[in-house]
């Protein structure tokens, strides 16, 4: 690079987001420079060799809905940059005591005819969004649409999705089987069951199960990452890793800086660039819970009870409704769960890549108090015995972060908040502030592209796709193709 370059835009920070606005911007053929603090490219889109030799562990994501869902991942040309994506037979299983297990597969039909009573009410829920995701993708995976763009889609999915889960799930469902499956998708939100909004979390979850699969990428969620970086670079984007950025005298000149960081960061390294009032706003962002982490090295597969559970290649862990909102509950007040909510995932039964011949891994994790240090191994395996008895016997090496340490691993993880902030009504389409073009800031050279923006947390690139094209409008700049 000579010294004196201008870059267009220079984007701090390598994971999906800031990424894919370097990518939205490289391909309108702006000189992009992308500066990562870590050694490797992807953010959350990392796997490592974390427990012995020969075991591939996602060390964040693993399960890419989104990453085949996403407008904008679509239109990547991954496939040609080495990503395969692998389709368990089964989206997710949610084993429950005696033996049970909803199991979650691409047929909307086959996965409704084993919800007996519940059958038709699933279908009923579920197939609208199924059948016009990539309508709906369009309304919810940005800013707040003005005005929609499918707006009966909008209302009919706008009004459900606003519920709390449990609600809904307890109107819709008679039986403890749909009812449990719908809790454990709507956990994800990291929100308590009973709040507004939880609902969507599981609608979309479920949708995107039936419409595009719950896939892994072979070899592991680095190849996305490997091959947004290299596309990127054929586009002639710079990336420098190794290359922290910890305030704005480390950035080469640019026209536009965007960060894929959240509000607390953003505010350190831009000092008092941005006016006090916007500052203020931004300090107000809120935070939530955060994540346990373990990685395992196998002896062998899970020796789940239920049959069908080895077909999955996520397992939800947290027994009934009652039971996996209790324990949400217990976190977002500050309380440890005895009986976590656990997110497992079984890569290598799918993925051969992942282990030595014969052995396996696991990737789980469950939802902590923000900034805790609790260990919760114990809980945790207690949990994944009690549907799958000898498991523990199986444990090779573990890895563990408690949610401090994943804040250490990835500042954006603030408190070990996995979604860049809280995903509640107030914050879902008003990340980081209430603006009208959110990932814009009062400097109009300074952006934000993270998780902390529309649409929230996720292997997605659609908050750095927003952003770039925000900023590419905003500057009254043509956008081809
Ligand atoms: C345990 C876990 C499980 C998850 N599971 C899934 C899943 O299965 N599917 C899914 O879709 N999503 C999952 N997620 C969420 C997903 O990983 C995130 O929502 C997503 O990575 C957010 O993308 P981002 O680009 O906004 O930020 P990040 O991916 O966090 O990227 C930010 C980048 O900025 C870099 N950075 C930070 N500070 C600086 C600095 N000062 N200077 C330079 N660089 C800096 C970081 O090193 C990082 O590379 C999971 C996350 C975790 C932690």
């Amino acid at each position: 690079m000579k010294k004196d370059a201008v870059y267009d835009a220079v984007i701090v920070g390598a994971g999906p987001n800031g990424l894919a606005a370097a990518i939205t911007l490289a391909r309108q053929d702006h000189r992009v420079l992308v500066l990562e603090a870590k050694e490797t490219v992807g953010g959350g889109m990392r796997t490592m060799q974390l427990t012995l030799p020969g075991f591939q562990h996602d060390i964040c994501s693993a399960i890419h809905p989104l990453g085949v869902g996403s407008p904008f991942m679509r239109s990547l040309p991954l496939k040609k940059y080495g990503v395969d994506w692998i389709q368990p037979p089964v989206a997710l299983a949610h084993p429950l005591d005696g033996e049970r297990a909803v199991l979650i597969e691409k047929s909307l039909d086959a996965t409704a005819a084993r919800l007996g009573a519940d059958s038709l009410a699933y279908q009923r829920l579920m197939t609208p969004f199924a059948e016009r995701w990539d309508d709906l993708a369009q309304d919810f995976l940005g800013p707040f649409p003005l005005p929609p763009k499918h707006p009966l889609l909008f209302a009919s999915f706008g009004l459900k999705a606003i519920r709390s889960a449990s609600g809904l799930a307890r109107s819709l469902f008679q039986g403890e089987e749909a009812r449990a499956v719908f809790a454990g998708m709507s956990g994800h939100s990291m929100l308590p069951l009973e709040q507004m909004v939880t609902a969507g979390f599981g609608m979309m979850l479920g949708g995107l199960a039936h419409a595009v699969g719950w896939p892994m990428p072979r070899h592991g969620s680095q190849t996305i990452a490997n091959a947004m970086a290299a596309y990127l670079c054929d586009l002639g984007g710079e990336i420098r890793t190794s290359s922290p950025v910890k305030n704005l005298q480390d950035l080469p000149p640019a026209k536009m800086i965007f960060f894929d960081l959240t509000p607390r960061q953003v505010l350190d390294i831009t000092g008092e660039r941005l006016p006090a009032g916007y500052r203020r706003q931004l300090a107000s962002y809120r935070y939530g819970p955060g994540v346990f982490k373990i990685d395992y090295a196998l002896d062998g597969p899970i020796p789940w009870l239920a049959v069908g559970v080895e077909r999955a290649g996520t397992v939800h862990i947290g027994g009934t409704l009652e039971e996996i909102a209790a324990a949400e509950r217990a976190v977002w007040r500050g309380e440890i769960p005895e009986r976590p909510f656990v997110l497992l995932a079984q890569q290598s039964l799918f993925d051969p890549s992942r282990a030595p011949e014969g052995k396996h891994t696991a990737w789980a994790y469950c939802h902590v108090p923000h900034g805790s240090s609790v260990d919760m191994t114990t809980r945790i395996e207690a949990q994944i015995e009690r549907f799958a008895p000898g498991f523990g016997d199986l444990v090779l090496a573990r890895s563990t972060h408690n949610a401090q340490e994943m804040q250490i691993y990835n500042p954006n993880y603030v408190g070990g908040d996995i979604n860049g902030g809280v995903q509640d009504l107030r914050q879902f389409f008003t990340r980081p502030v209430a603006r009208w073009v959110p990932y814009s800031t009062p400097d109009p050279g300074i952006y934000l592209c993270s998780s902390s923006t529309p649409p929230g947390g996720g292997v997605h690139g659609m908050c750095g796709f927003h952003a770039a094209q925000a900023a590419m409008k905003s500057r009254g700049l043509k956008i081809k193709g």
